[in-house]
């Protein structure tokens, strides 16, 4: 049933829809009808099962019901929420004249009607429509294929708020670069989309990236775009940008004004970010790390939500951005721990901050609907409370020998045309009503052929009631009334047994005209009434005509101050996110980290921010600190590796994450929940913990493992943190000590960079004989009457067992197995595994030797190794298993 059949064999209505359906195949097409949008065909069917409203049908086409579903005009924000939340996109079509009008042309006249906007995620300003805690950014993917190869690049914007940037990328960090942005929507050129290579970056982000014609991202005409969409000569001063860059910028400019039809958002120009400038976090880190969202999607658990503290949407965007983007530079990392130790510094201040932003609007969103045509009373109201809080934070940062983002923040607020705040004040009512077309905002006294015009009709008003007063004395009726509807206008009332009075003498008819006969009442009017009517309607109209005048000056006003304005409210942002810091740091007792140009990683007493303050919630016992120093060692050039071991339910996982968190945050500017923090600038963060199992791609627990450590070997150098835990196990023993081992081996001589290495495997303990930068630390335990005590304390050495079998009784397995279970392992124990290590140090020779003394010799038959490649331990009972033990052994 799809609408695209021979528009030629339907009705003249039905011919129109086909014709705007076909120029808009991917959107659902939202088709004005009077006070309803009505959809048809298949996007009735997909629209009625995603907003659960009731399919039905009207007409036919071509011998068959044609599906329909419509959701009132009214309400449709409500339904566009969902459908854009859902991954929708939707073409409004309204109808641009009267119906009355295309009656005039003939009676099969269809009332003309065109497309206006495409509601898409990554392209909405409304306020119902947004998240204001989130940013929503709409981004492209520019690629150029030329003599030097491939280039790709990125470009976004988030046209609520009207951020513009753009940055180089490459095929290898490319997922990662978009994650850091996280958009609500990705374009792409469709040759690009359907390109092998990146396909698996789509794949990943399913409906957040769509196919664009290849003619939106033409490099070449992205400078005509540009000029003409800024309403400049020429791009000079813009900057440089390389053709991949072009290629995005032109991508979103074209999709903008696709999507927007008429209107243009108010867009700042395009900003470079620069390469290299942000903490680079790949997609698995940044999932595992649970920075915005936990694993299974939450926020509530997030490091986000446990650190956020700001009190408007715009701090919040800010702040989440920040955490998803640390720097690099140890100089902006320090200017922005100014602005949080001088506002830590000064509580008053910062609480008399706090107090004004409270009341700080989301005023960048306010002036993109203005400057959209989408705009209401209530963002020029936002836009005037925008600016009283912004002069009152500026008189409050008015202070001497204020920090260079804080002095920043002043010099920005300072520089609003508070000329257009006096008008707003001036002009704008105390209470707004939320649409202009209602009229009833410009404040009385501003205007004063408004203010007569108002009066008119209040006055008229009052004569009306008091002709109603004076007919009710005459004819003597006390239930006649004078009442107002839409179709009649003004009319006079009374009961069907009163009528007589009205209508029963010929005077009476030739004063009293006869409107309506209800089934108990009837209508009259008086050539009086009338009168008045009409003075009352074009004193409302005159006066409705003037306050949307003014609504266009005021409008007018903001949009051409936008730059100044969208300033500001970055600046109050900043503000926000530099206090609500200093707030966290007070509260939760962090420590100002110092970030610098070496490759030290000193931290006393961490703590890891989320589990900390969960523990604290659950009243449960305090979160112990835990020192960690990879700091390089003696006359070591890099920085080190501990390899930590201790019991399941020891606090592994939660050392590791936090000194990543640590991480994350000193680079953010943010303080750290340490004592004491030092940290040689982390360029690259890498992380392989717990199992994020990948089954939807058909990929076990142990490939996506292999897949993601295989990643961080590869790409880590000097100046990484790499954080691996539980490598290798997910397969049979033998196996994943072996590749364990070798991981270790090659970070500690190829990649050198500074890693903590969490493991099951305490032969690998021994390696740190070898690799003079490798460190043994453990989890320590007490053990109290065969019950095993976690105290989460990290301390030097190597845990001596593994307590699996305590840990397995506390979760509650059956005492009888528990038992069996000790035993086992006794008997185990007995058999000498100890040692074993040792040997295979004794043996080994290290990694980075064994490579270079390729090609190995043959060797001589290897019993064991036979045995065990015929062994598929998946399938193997466990007393299958214990037995090949107990015969392995016999072989070795
Ligand atoms: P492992 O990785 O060794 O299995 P986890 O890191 O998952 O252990 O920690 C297990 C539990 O112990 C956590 O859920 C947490 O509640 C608690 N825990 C971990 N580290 C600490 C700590 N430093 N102080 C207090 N409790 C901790």
């Amino acid at each position: 049933r799809r609408p695209e059949m021979q528009a030629a064999a339907a009705t003249p209505m039905m011919a129109q829809y086909i014709e705007i359906k076909t120029a808009n195949p991917d959107s659902l097409l939202f088709y004005r009808m009077g006070d309803f949008y009505e959809l048809f065909f298949d996007d009735a069917e997909v629209a009625s099962r995603a907003l659960g409203i009731t399919l039905t049908k009207r007409g036919k086409h071509q011998g068959d019901d044609i599906p329909m579903c419509g959701v009132p005009v009214h309400a449709a924000d409500d339904y566009l929420q969902k459908l854009i939340g859902l991954g929708h996109r939707v073409a409004v079509c309204e109808q641009m004249e009267d119906p009355a009008e295309a009656k005039k042309r003939g009676s099969k006249s269809v009332v003309r009607r065109d497309v206006i906007r495409l509601v898409t995620p990554g392209t909405i300003t409304e306020e119902k429509l947004l998240d204001p805690a989130e940013s929503n950014y709409l981004m492209a993917l520019g690629r150029v294929k030329g003599g030097e190869g491939e280039s790709l690049a990125l470009a976004w914007i988030d046209i609520s708020t009207g951020a513009f940037r753009v940055a180089a990328t490459g095929a290898d960090r490319l997922l990662a670069d978009i994650l850091r942005i996280d958009p609500r929507e990705l374009i792409v050129a469709e040759p690009v989309y359907h390109e092998a290579g990146l396909r698996p970056v789509f794949d990943v982000l399913g409906r957040t990236a769509s196919p664009q014609p290849a003619n939106l991202f033409d490099s070449a005409s992205a400078e005509m775009r540009l000029t003409r969409f800024y309403e400049v000569a020429t791009l000079e001063g813009f900057g440089h940008f390389s053709r991949a860059e072009l290629s995005a910028v032109s991508g979103i400019i074209a999709y903008v004004e696709k999507t927007q039809k008429a209107e243009r958002p108010p867009l700042g120009r395009p900003e470079r970010d620069a390469e290299g400038a942000s903490l680079f976090i790949d997609a698995a880190t940044r999932a595992n790390l649970e920075l915005a969202r936990t694993l299974s999607g939450n926020r509530e658990g997030s490091l986000l939500k446990a650190i956020d503290r700001t009190v408007t949407g715009a701090g919040k965007r800010l702040l989440a951005e920040r955490l998803m983007s640390p720097l690099t530079d140890p100089g902006h990392i320090r200017e922005r721990l100014d602005a949080v130790s001088f506002f830590l510094a000064d509580p008053s201040l910062r609480e008399a901050a706090r107090a004004l932003l409270k009341g700080v609007p989301d005023f960048a969103r306010a002036l993109s609907r203005l400057a959209l045509n989408r705009g209401g009373p209530r963002d020029l109201g936002a836009l005037a409370a925008g600016f009283s809080a912004a002069a009152g934070i500026a008189d409050l940062f008015e202070t001497p020998d204020l920090p260079a983002e804080v002095a920043g923040i002043r010099d920005v607020v300072r520089a609003l045309p508070y000329g257009i705040a006096a008008h707003l004040e001036r002009a704008l009512a105390d209470e707004l009503p939320l649409l202009k077309r209602d009229g009833g905002f410009v404040r009385a006294g501003y205007d004063a052929e408004l203010d007569e015009m108002r009066a008119l009709r209040d006055q008229s008003r009052r004569v009306i009631a008091g002709m109603e007063r004076d007919l009710i004395e005459e004819t003597g009726i006390r239930s006649l009334k004078i009442r107002h509807n839409n179709v009649l206008g003004y009319y006079i009332e009374v009961t069907a047994n009163n009528a007589q009075a009205l209508n029963g003498s010929d005077e009476a008819k030739a004063r009293f005209i006869h409107r309506q006969t209800m089934a108990n009442a009837m209508r009259f009017t008086t050539t009086e009434l009338a009168e008045m009517e009409t003075k009352i309607a074009n004193a409302a109209a005159r006066a409705l005509t003037i306050e949307l005048a003014v609504f266009d000056a005021l409008q007018k006003e903001a949009v051409d101050a936008a730059a100044a304005i969208r300033a500001a409210a970055d600046a109050l942002a900043m503000a926000d996110v530099s206090t609500a810091l200093a707030t966290l740091a007070e509260a939760e007792n962090y420590c100002r980290p110092q970030v610098d140009e070496s490759l030290d990683f000193h931290i006393e007493g961490g703590r890891h921010p989320v589990v900390e303050q969960a523990l604290r919630k659950q009243l449960a016992e305090p979160f112990v600190a835990n020192d960690c120093d990879l700091s390089p060692v003696g006359d070591e050039k890099s920085g080190a590796i501990w390899l930590l071991t201790g019991p399941n339910m020891g606090g592994k996982s939660t050392f590791l994450r936090q000194n990543a968190l640590i991480v994350v945050m000193a680079q953010m500017g943010s303080f750290v929940p340490a004592a004491e923090a030092r940290i040689g600038m982390v360029d690259r963060l890498f992380s392989r913990v717990g199992a994020s199992d990948d089954l939807a791609r058909g990929r076990s627990t142990f490939m996506v493992e292999m897949v993601e450590t295989a990643a961080i070997l590869n790409q880590a150098g000097e100046r990484a943190l790499v954080i691996l835990d539980e490598i290798g196990r997910g397969t049979a023993t033998f196996d994943g000590l072996s590749i364990a081992w070798a991981a270790v081996e090659y970070l500690h001589e190829q990649n050198r960079c500074r890693a903590l290495f969490a493991t099951h495997f305490h032969e690998m303990t021994a390696l740190s004989e070898k690799l003079p930068r490798l460190a043994n630390v453990t989890m320590r335990v007490k053990e109290f009457d065969g019950e095993v005590v976690f105290l989460h304390e990290v301390g030097r050495g190597a845990a001596d067992r593994s307590y699996g079998v305590q840990v397995a009784r506390l979760a509650g397995l059956p005492h009888a197995v528990v038992e069996r279970a000790r035993e086992v392992l006794h008997q185990l124990e007995e058999g000498e595994m100890s040692g074993k290590a040792s040997k295979l140090i004794d043996d080994l020779p290290l990694f980075s030797i064994a490579m270079k003394k390729e090609p190995a010799k043959a060797k001589a038959p290897d019993r064991l190794g036979e045995e065990l490649a015929t062994v598929n331990p998946d399938e193997l009972t466990p007393r299958e298993a214990l037995d090949m033990l107990y015969r392995l052994k016999g072989i070795a």
